[in-house]
């Protein structure tokens, strides 16, 4: 799977490049939740955490505003963690990350309208909110090159609609744990419901990357017969394509040979 500093730079640069473009309210969400999921988790382990899904970028800015100091009006300041190494671009003194916490969860708002609805006029994703998620980046825990995510190739754009999906998905949960619905389906038993015989083979859900639950249905595997599943999660509705099993088991494929060159 990408790594949370990944997908936070390549999310970040897609809105940088084009803040209207289509699935901007999901790839915002996806930079925004794998930034601060990738700063709390390094400052303080399992905080990031909700169970067994990442806390949503709402709840991990109140774990900030608890725990950072206060620079200003809902901004927040958190220390560097080590002395950058010398030449870095981040400059030689420490840098601290500027979380402007206010700021954030204003775009959360425009960005999941039908949490917040107040039945205005959609308001368009601003400069501001683009800037002040870049602004991550100085953090020890990020420190992405925007520049290293080349979005006109295939493997970047299957990742970013997948980003797209993924926050589409982590919108209906969030929309699902406001009432107690979320609490029924975690308490619900989705590999008996699910598991399909097939020629004697029998076809399990797998664990669904944005729940965490065991409920990711197979519609089929991927076509390096490595087994990664493509298919839908029936707690919560996440699709990973075939085009995302199959670049991820490439990759395995391809990390397998380069540790294991004799095989
Ligand atoms: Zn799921």
């Amino acid at each position: 799977m990408h790594d949370r500093a990944d997908e936070y730079g390549r999310c970040t640069r897609a809105l940088q490049e084009d803040r209207a473009r289509p699935g901007n309210e999901g790839i915002f969400d996806q930079a925004l939740t794998n930034g601060l999921a990738a700063i709390v988790a390094r400052r303080w382990p399992d905080e990031e955490m909700d169970g067994t899904r990442v806390k949503s970028a709402l709840k991990l800015l109140d774990v900030i505003a608890a725990l950072g100091e206060r620079a200003g009006d809902g901004i927040y300041e958190l220390p560097d963690l080590h002395q950058p190494s010398e030449g870095s671009p981040f400059g030689e003194g420490p840098t601290p990350t500027i979380v402007k916490v206010a700021m954030l969860q204003k775009a959360i708002e425009i960005t999941q309208r039908p949490r917040h609805a107040r039945l205005s006029d959609r308001e368009p994703l601003g400069e501001d909110h683009v800037d002040a998620l870049a602004a991550l980046n100085v953090d020890d825990s990020l420190r992405v090159s925007f520049s290293d995510f080349d979005l006109d190739e295939f493997e970047q754009q299957v990742a970013l609609r997948d980003a797209a999906e993924v926050g589409r998905a982590r919108a209906y949960l969030d929309l699902l744990g406001v009432g107690e619905e979320w609490d029924r389906r975690e308490a619900l038993d989705f590999v008996s419901e699910f598991t399909e015989i097939d020629d004697d083979e029998r076809v399990e859900p797998v664990e669904c990357p944005v729940c965490g639950l065991q409920a990711l249905v197979p519609s089929g595997y991927d076509s390096y017969g490595r087994e990664i599943a493509w298919g839908t999660c029936a707690a919560c509705s996440y699709t990973r394509s075939f085009d995302v099993a199959d670049l991820e088991a490439r990759d395995e494929a391809i990390d397998e040979a380069v540790s294991d060159p004799d095989r």
